[in-house]
């Protein structure tokens, strides 16, 4: 891919504010998570699809499998070979998702907010504790220190390569990254209005990973 750093970060945050936060406006107000997925062409970084989670329809439809299942529902000539695309996902990918953008052929992904962010700002425990139940086991004689601070999946593997927006930024000039990450700040704080509509509302609906 050819375009700067900071070139990929403006296609980030404008797809965040114009394209999937107005998505995910609606579906947390009919009872969905907070979680957004965008694709878009390497070519030019313009938009191929966006999507919200819709976990009240199913609850595998996490907002990036969303966006995989309705970028395949496109037509041949509107949609581009995943290879030729970028994946972005508002929230870390949890393990569903990750499967989804590797069966899918995506060769890369970016992501807004950390598996961190997604259990303290937001209180959705769930990425981690399905990736250490599930997937991590511990390594015979490994100290508990050591798995405690094994990582959770492989970041760059034969399949993709996964960044945080955070990373992209610290890799700006640094006369650009204040104002970048002052940008950051503005879309953190409307996810912030998103969350607590959601937790307000999640209580009735029904979902097994509330
Ligand atoms: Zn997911």
């Amino acid at each position: 891919m050819s375009h700067t750093t900071e070139l990929l970060l403006e296609a980030f945050l404008s797809t965040t504010s114009n394209d999937i936060i107005p998505l995910t406006a609606k579906g947390v107000a009919s009872g969905c998570k907070v979680f957004g997925a965008a694709i878009l062409r390497k070519s030019d970084l313009s938009l191929v699809i966006a999507a919200t989670n819709d976990e009240t329809t199913s609850p595998l439809l996490h907002g990036e499998i969303n966006c995989i299942q309705q970028f395949w529902a496109l037509p041949s000539d509107k949609r581009p070979p995943p290879k030729d695309c970028v994946f972005f996902a508002t929230h870390e990918p949890c393990s569903l998702c990750l499967s989804g953008i590797t069966w899918s052929g995506f060769d890369n992904h970016y992501y807004l907010f950390t598996y961190e962010d997604t259990r303290d700002a937001f209180a959705i425990p769930h990425d981690i504790r399905i990736l250490e139940e599930v997937y991590k086991v511990p390594a015979k004689g490994e100290s508990a220190e050591d798995f405690a601070s094994r990582p959770l999946y492989n970041k760059s593997n034969a399949f993709w390569t996964a960044r945080s927006v955070e990373e992209l930024v610290g890799q700006l000039p640094e006369d650009k990254r204040d104002a970048m990450r002052g940008r950051v700040t503005q879309i953190k704080k409307q996810y912030a209005g998103l969350s607590e509509t959601y937790q307000a509302s999640k209580g009735d609906k029904g979902i097994p990973m509330a």
